[in-house]
């Protein structure tokens, strides 16, 4: 009976402390995404992990966000999940790939950001264990805040494939006993998605949209070192696009570089009243280039407060 009493009594106590810090935490919305946005990083920056299938899918979609954020002191990686080792039209292979993996490096020292290249396959990216595996452990030893990837609809199966990896990881990362040899993360990640233009089974919605203007020419300048996708034209390339001369040379890497550019204008245009939300009616209006991220809901769930800390261009 007194047992039963003093039990009875615990649980009150439990339960009022419970209420208490629920109480709280509602008081201040912003309390758990501070908390988690801090813990993660021992030195006060973000650390920030993006991952592409290819060498160049990052740079494409989230280079004027790195660098912006590298500029800042925060720390970013930029994944390729396969090694881009078929991504051209006359060469391909080992050699092709430790090309590409030179480009990115280089595209990288521009950017801020730093790089890994995952040895798999270009064209042959499948969502197994063992690659879910890879991804956990990169995450878990990046000790990532924020995590970027491509939506699981595209219309390329190593892009698809590399969007199922990292939302399997989403979570995975915070259970202790996958992958036991790389400690878990004490927070779920924000993970979030780039935009593309597929539109089934449903369209991108992104919740965020970056202006990349002050950073254009650095993000143009990473992606025309990538020559052998770009200049060259990667996989669906031709002898046509080779410079035969200087002027042939100047007159293509400006096309590269407009065709870049209008990429990110396009973003811009697109989702204009994203812009607005973040930047105001008249700022929003006046942004050229932009990168925008949607939210994955396999991660933590950040509100806007949060997100001002894991974009902290506002
Ligand atoms: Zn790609």
């Amino acid at each position: 009976m007194i047992k039963g009493i003093s039990d009875f009594s615990a649980g009150r106590v439990v339960a009022t402390i419970a209420l208490l810090i629920a109480a709280f935490l509602a008081l201040d919305a912003s309390y758990t995404g501070a908390l988690a946005v801090q813990a993660q990083s021992g030195d006060g920056k973000l650390r920030i992990i993006a991952f592409g299938a290819h060498p160049d899918d990052c740079e494409l979609q989230v280079g004027g966000t790195a660098a912006m954020w590298a500029a800042k002191g925060h720390h970013v990686r930029l994944v390729s999940v396969t090694n881009g080792d078929i991504g051209h039209w006359r060469e391909a292979g080992g050699p092709l790939a430790l090309r590409r993996k030179k480009e990115v490096e280089e595209a990288s020292r521009i950017l801020g950001s730093s790089v890994t290249v995952i040895d798999n396959h270009d064209g042959e990216l499948m969502p197994t264990l063992e690659n879910r595996y890879k991804i956990i452990r990169l995450i878990r030893q990046w000790k990532a805040d924020l995590v970027l990837s491509p939506r699981p609809n595209d219309y390329h199966p190593d892009h698809r494939y590399t969007g199922i990896l990292v939302q399997d990881a989403a979570y995975m990362v915070t259970v202790p006993f996958i992958c036991p040899d790389e400690p878990p993360l004490k927070n779920n990640p924000v993970f979030m998605y780039y935009t593309d233009r597929f539109m089934k089974p449903n369209p991108s919605a992104p919740d965020i949209a970056v202006s990349i203007d002050s950073v254009i020419d650095k993000k143009l300048d990473a992606l025309a070192v990538m020559e052998s996708q770009f200049l060259e034209g990667g996989a669906n390339g031709h002898d046509g696009l080779m410079p035969k001369n200087a002027q042939e040379r100047t007159r293509r890497v400006k096309e590269v570089r407009d065709g870049h550019g209008s990429r990110n204008l396009n973003v811009a245009n697109r989702f204009r009243d994203v812009l607005k939300e973040w930047y105001g009616n008249d700022a929003a209006a006046k942004v050229r280039y932009a990168e925008a991220f949607e939210i994955c809901e396999y991660g933590r769930r950040p509100d806007k407060q949060e997100l001002k800390k894991l974009f902290p261009f506002f």
